[in-house]
């Protein structure tokens, strides 16, 4: 059974409801007992944890080791990248 994400627009609380997809949404906030409850879908946490994601790997595949002129293999070896900084000295 799906959980859903609920939130009143009169008094913000916030929880989540366990229920069927088929079933009516809830309206009644629990706390106030205004028919202000939105449900979130969509553009709730999911979306933006899929989003976080998606950048984590971005960040990893465009951010090759260059930590302070530490190549990998090693500066000042023969199998350092060609652009190894140390590479370059005389
Ligand atoms: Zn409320």
């Amino acid at each position: 059974m799906p959980t859903y994400d609920y939130v009143c627009n009169a008094c913000g609380h916030r929880f989540e409801e366990m229920h069927a997809m088929s079933a009516a949404p809830l309206t009644k906030c629990p706390s106030c007992k205004k028919q202000k409850l939105e449900r979130l879908i969509g553009a709730g946490a999911g979306v933006i944890f899929k989003g976080s994601g998606f950048y984590q790997t971005d960040y990893k595949n465009a951010a090759p080791p260059s930590t302070g002129g530490g190549c990998q293999p090693a500066c000042g070896t023969p199998d350092a990248p060609a652009g190894c900084k140390m590479n370059k000295k005389p």
